[in-house]
């Protein structure tokens, strides 16, 4: 069996949070590879600082070119409609049955997991790891690492918490700080934070550019 590590995200943009988990993960639990899989559209976040599948895809590419270990694929930003973590999974379980599953996520997917859609079905395919972050308590995720386990019958291999370092670094945080032209050098890779300038992404122009889509925007997050 090949330990592969599935890294979804909405990567809007790839920041070092992600990278670094990543690579740890990969470390830690002796993985052969991390996939990062960007999410399709439309999703619950602000149409305004939605930027394409397209483009999420290319910013994730080149945040990882340079290490062998890490893979993009662009799956999820060629579904049609929704995409969803339990599909995406059985996908890829089918396309590659020799594969042995690890999806990387932070704390807080530990906490929202049972209300995305078909929770057990993403249990059946893969193990959860989930990492410290902002600032959730190994206890409280031990908790919840319960909680989960009695709620879906699980092994408690099932369930991988990852004490990670806290590194208090979100999209959110990165996307607001270019909007005020603060600096997000270091926070993301150098050729990620070139193609956003080059593009102009997240800038108070394109916000304002997308107000109105902004308001009509009413979308579920499909997780
Ligand atoms: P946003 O602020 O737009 O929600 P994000 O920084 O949370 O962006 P996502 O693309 O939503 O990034 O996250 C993908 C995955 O990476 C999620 O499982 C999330 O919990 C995890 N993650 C993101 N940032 C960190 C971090 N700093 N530490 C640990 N995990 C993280
Ligand atoms: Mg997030």
């Amino acid at each position: 069996m090949n330990r592969i590590g599935i890294m979804g995200g909405t990567f809007n943009p790839i920041h070092i949070g992600h990278l670094l988990l990543a690579e740890w993960v990969l470390d830690a639990l002796q993985l052969k590879e991390i996939w990062f899989i960007p999410t399709g559209n439309p999703y619950k976040k602000r149409a305004s600082e939605l930027v394409s599948g397209d483009e999420r895809y290319h910013m994730t590419t080149l945040a990882i070119q340079n290490n062998s270990h890490f893979k993009c694929l662009d799956m999820e930003i060629r579904r049609e409609g929704y995409t969803y973590s339990y599909e995406t999974l059985e996908l890829l379980k089918e396309k590659y049955p020799e594969n042995d599953y690890f999806f990387i996520t932070g704390a807080d997917c530990l906490f929202s997991i049972d209300s995305w859609k078909y929770p057990e079905r993403i249990f059946q395919c893969c193990t959860l790891v989930a990492a410290v972050r902002d600032q959730v308590s190994i206890k409280e995720m031990e908790k919840q690492k319960l909680r989960l386990e009695q709620k879906f019958s699980l092994d408690c291999q099932k369930i991988v918490l990852f004490p990670f370092i806290q590194l208090p670094v979100s999209s959110t945080e990165i996307r607001q700080r270019i909007s005020k032209g603060q600096s997000v050098k270091y926070l993301i890779p150098e050729n990620v934070l070139s193609y956003i300038k080059e593009k102009g992404f997240y800038s108070e122009v394109s916000f304002e550019k997308t107000a109105e889509s902004n308001e009509k925007s009413t979308g579920c997050q499909a997780v």
